[in-house]
């Protein structure tokens, strides 16, 4: 079988289509391994907000915000 451009170009693409899916895997699998993302607004919550409550699953702001709901409820 004789190899062609278009067929370099096909094989390319898809490594190159591989990767990209690696990098969104590897993404979704830190932040699900992570979970040092807020739950309400996807931010990242703090390295030190997490030492010092290492449950805390909302953001600053978000804990603020919760806290306020809470009282008033
Ligand atoms: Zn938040």
């Amino acid at each position: 079988m004789k190899v062609t451009e278009q067929m370099i170009e096909a094989a390319e693409a898809m490594v190159a289509r591989e990767r990209d899916c690696s990098i969104a895997l590897i993404q979704a699998e830190l932040a699900a391994e992570g979970e040092d993302v807020c739950v309400e607004c996807d931010e990242p919550i703090s390295a030190a907000r997490k030492a010092a409550l290492p449950s805390a699953e909302r953001c600053i702001d978000c804990q603020k915000h919760y806290e306020r709901t809470m009282r008033v409820a």
